[in-house]
């Protein structure tokens, strides 16, 4: 049995692939504390996982966050850097006392991969968005504006690099902290087939599939055997989603169409200001997303990696509407299979037609489907966790470690 600090940002799409994981783990008897926040608390217990608190630890949040999410990489190393500092007494206290096997961390949560070196412990990257080199760099288109403010931004980025060096974390420089090396461990939450340029990837890299956690729930049928009218999911993600105009695009372009539709706005969407909603529109802060995909016919979507992935998991074509770097790669690798319809502006008319062209040409369901197989062939949730187990060193191999480092 071992012992395993699981550390993730709070993200819904960074946490959810890994509760699966951590499911896995309990059931092999191995001993999970996971390092997240109170709003994940609850699914991270269910799956058996001892929970820890960050809240606290985690600087205030700036007022024009959805202008910088993915955008300003300044803000980002200074969130990280604080972050790191403010947890470092917290999480050198438990390592003393629940002696860690390993550490895994999620791809963008630096901070536990800072405390892995820093205390010197095996550590395992879990990548839940499409795994990241120098390759695949290239698919990441990056605007002109995230350019100049990347370079703006690099006194800011150096004088962090110095106090966490003064803390005693002994970084090269900052792309060692947010590179994904050849060396590392890494599960990433896709087949190879869908990771771009998989073959660029060492060995030490797993391609577990999609980690879908409610796989019970998976009716896949098409439209005819469930209902006359076909139904059209719309959702941009948990993060960018108070997007007004688009979702009266939306509402516009579906009522146009025989169809009904669910529109998942988020939590900070005002509802009313979406003017009149028909009454075959389901409009709501948040839904069980695998539910509705799997009663799906289209799914108009951001592009975020686990909400494309659940898509095709489900067989459920997409229209895709990207709106940033990652989103940029994902949308493009879900076009170039096959399964879906991109689009560049969210207009009535473009949506209108886009959604019609997916209904009416059967291709694309039929990709859809065959990456569905594709997933079902990966390891899953179940095949990750064994791979964690083969990966974590040893009893005795532990025991030459600590010998080494007492030396
Ligand atoms: N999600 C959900 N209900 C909603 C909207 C989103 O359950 O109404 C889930 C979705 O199933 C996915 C995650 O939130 O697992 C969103 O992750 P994604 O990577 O697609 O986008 P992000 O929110 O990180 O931009």
């Amino acid at each position: 049995m071992s012992n395993i600090m699981f550390f993730c940002i709070p993200a819904h799409g960074h946490t959810n692939p890994t509760i699966g994981v951590v499911r896995e783990l309990v059931k092999l008897g191995h001993c999970v504390r996971y390092y997240s926040f109170t709003e994940f608390q609850e699914k991270i217990e269910a799956a058996g996982a001892e929970f820890v608190a960050c809240d606290s630890y985690l600087p205030p949040a700036p007022d024009d966050l959805d202008e910088k999410v993915g955008k300003d990489f300044a803000s980002l190393i200074e969130m990280v850097a604080d972050t790191t500092i403010a947890l470092d007494p917290l999480v050198k206290e438990d390592i003393a006392a629940f002696h860690p096997d390993c550490i895994i961390s999620d791809s963008v949560c630096f901070w536990g991969k800072l405390f892995a070196w820093k205390y010197q412990i095996p550590f395992v990257c879990s990548t839940t968005t499409m795994a990241f080199n120098q390759h695949t760099a290239k698919l990441m288109k990056q605007s002109f504006t995230e350019i100049i403010r990347m370079f703006t931004g690099m006194p800011r980025i150096q004088k962090k690099m110095e106090y966490l060096r003064q803390n005693g974390y002994q970084i090269e420089n900052f792309v060692s902290i947010i590179q994904n090396d050849n060396e590392t461990n890494t599960i990433v939450y896709t087949s190879s087939r869908f990771q771009p340029m998989a073959e660029t990837f060492s060995k030490r890299y797993l391609f577990a599939g999609p980690s879908v956690a409610e796989t019970s729930i998976v009716p896949i049928c098409p439209t005819s055997a469930r209902k006359k009218r076909p139904q059209i999911y719309v959702s941009l993600g948990t993060v960018l989603n108070n997007n007004i105009e688009f979702y009266r695009n939306c509402i516009k372009a579906f009522s146009e169409i025989d169809c009904q539709v669910v529109l998942s706005v988020g939590k900070n969407t005002d509802l009313s200001k979406l003017g009149e909603i028909p009454a075959y529109f389901t409009v709501l802060p948040y839904v069980n997303q695998l539910e509705v995909l799997a009663k799906s016919d289209v799914f108009v979507t951001h592009c975020g990696m686990n909400s494309v992935q659940e898509s095709l998991y489900l067989g459920v074509p997409m229209v895709l509407f990207p709106q940033h770097s990652e989103e940029y790669a994902v949308a493009h690798r879900a076009e170039e299979l096959g399964t879906g319809v991109r689009i560049k502006r969210a207009s009535v008319k473009t949506l209108k037609k886009a959604v019609q062209e997916v209904i009416k040409n059967p291709q694309y369901k039929k990709n859809a489907m065959e990456m569905r197989e594709n997933f079902m062939q990966c390891a899953g949730p179940a095949g990750a966790a064994a791979w964690i187990e083969k990966v974590i060193p040893q009893k005795e191999e532990k025991a030459e470690a600590e010998d080494d480092r007492a030396l």
